[in-house]
């Protein structure tokens, strides 16, 4: 759970080495899967101090396990954090940081162009089960923000690059109205990836994850992170953030805020988050995400190198209306991209507009043969899917417009391949498609 590496070792050198050090008994050089659910004690002295929090240990692998603890330690010391709680998905990610901090009744302020899962969950089942009200604002409006915060505020939540609509907001704008509010900003960092943004340099305090997708990046294993900055100073806040600053029951005389300087939070989400509400990821999971890291930076070069050729490609193709991607001049957000993404680069993900409307759309996704038409982003092969017939296929046409998925639309996550092989299946779909029609 906590970051132990120096941070002093460059991005490259931390995803391969931290978190992961040989096993001590074996020498084992690949990290252990610890597919287990609990964990002998020594005696009952110790037993007693585990439970009551007072030396580190493994009690039951609901709370914490040690294959999980490694991949922790690891996104902890890439996102530049003091300690990371992982969980069984990037969905489940947001229940667990928010159930820190809110109450019900309590208010949150996010933005409107987020990952369609996030605002669901947020407009639905966080209001309807929890009664946490969820304020929806324009991101191109973040003066807005300011407005919709009253006393019972608790958080602002924003992704760094949103998906699918690739808006890259003034991270340190938000920073600042979440400081003088005296609350913490929790920032969505799944599409960056802190190789090419750290929120927590702009003064971000929480930062979550879907592991699922650039992270394990091979489509291979579902997961998601909370990150503490470490850097949110609860005791000044304590009347606002009781969870953290009172005591919880099962842990008779600690306060979290007090008791746990370095990563209060993290420690509050394995002993009281996880345990509560049982979200915990899988060994094998954090097995196949950690394998997956260590190629980061590798890919997320690559990812990005690629979909600016690809996008540039689109923008002058004569089937394509219109490209959005943070990654060309012409984007609103390409000014942002190059003051927060490293090398100005903005991932791989983006969405482009066909001039044959909704029945293009279906005949592109149709006829590409590389592409793999599918529901996920971040992995290694390409992915495309025309979101009007399908993730957003439940929106009336107005709400599809607003969400960034009109009939016209379609989003695509640009693998590691070469570009030019990415550009002909593209070529010869849009061709196939427009032959098709007349
Ligand atoms: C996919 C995604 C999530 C949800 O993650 P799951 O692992 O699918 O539960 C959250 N935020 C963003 C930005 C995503 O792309």
């Amino acid at each position: 759970m906590k970051k132990t590496t120096p941070s002093k070792l460059q991005f490259e050198t931390l995803a391969v080495h931290s978190g992961t050090k040989p096993d001590p008994v074996t020498g084992a050089t690949s990290p252990a899967i610890h597919q287990s659910s609990s964990y002998v004690f020594r005696d009952t002295k110790h037993a007693a101090n585990v439970f009551a929090l007072k030396e580190p240990g493994f009690i039951y692998s609901r709370v914490t396990n040690p294959t999980v603890a490694q991949l922790e330690e690891k996104i902890a010391a890439l996102e530049g954090g003091t300690g990371a709680t992982c969980t069984s998905s990037g969905l489940s990610t947001n229940l667990l940081a928010f159930s820190a901090l809110m109450s019900a009744g309590d208010e949150f302020v996010a933005t409107q162009k987020l990952y369609g899962g996030s605002a669901g969950q947020f407009r639905d089942t966080f209001s309807r089960s929890f009664g946490w009200t969820c304020h929806f604002t324009d991101p191109d409006k973040p003066e807005d923000f300011k407005r919709k915060i009253t006393e019972k505020t608790k958080l602002i939540f924003i992704e760094s690059l949103s998906n699918p609509q690739g808006v890259i907001p003034d991270l340190e704008f938000y920073a600042k109205i979440a400081q003088d509010a005296g609350i913490p900003l929790i920032v969505d960092n799944t599409v960056a990836t802190p190789y090419l943004c750290k929120p927590f340099d702009y003064g971000a305090d929480i930062v979550v994850h879907s592991t699922t997708k650039y992270f394990s990046g091979h489509g291979q294993a579902m997961g998601g992170a909370v990150v503490d900055g470490g850097t949110f100073d609860w005791m000044k806040h304590a009347k606002k953030f009781l969870q953290l600053t009172t005591e919880v029951s099962g842990y008779r005389g600690v306060i979290f805020a007090r008791d746990f300087k370095e990563c209060p939070y993290a420690m509050y989400n394995h002993a009281v988050g996880l345990r509560d509400l049982g979200m915990n990821q899988q060994p094998m999971n954090a097995y196949l995400t950690m394998l997956g890291m260590e190629t980061l930076p590798l890919r997320m070069r690559a990812h990005s190198e690629n979909a600016i050729k690809v996008a540039e490609y689109l923008s002058k193709h004569e089937a394509v209306s219109w490209v959005s991607f943070a990654g060309l001049p012409s984007s609103p957000y390409y000014k942002n991209a190059q003051k927060y993404m490293r090398n100005g680069w903005a991932s791989s993900l983006f969405t482009f507009g066909l001039k044959g409307g909704y029945n293009a759309g279906t005949a592109l996704v149709e006829n590409v043969q590389l592409f793999r038409h599918l529901a996920n982003i971040g992995d290694t092969h390409s992915l495309i899917i025309h979101p009007a017939s399908t993730t957003h296929a439940q929106l009336t046409d107005e709400q599809k417009i607003a969400a960034g998925c009109g009939p016209d639309v379609i989003r695509v996550s640009i693998g590691i391949e070469a570009p030019e092989d990415l550009m002909a299946d593209l070529d010869q779909a849009l061709k196939t498609a427009k032959a098709k029609a007349a």
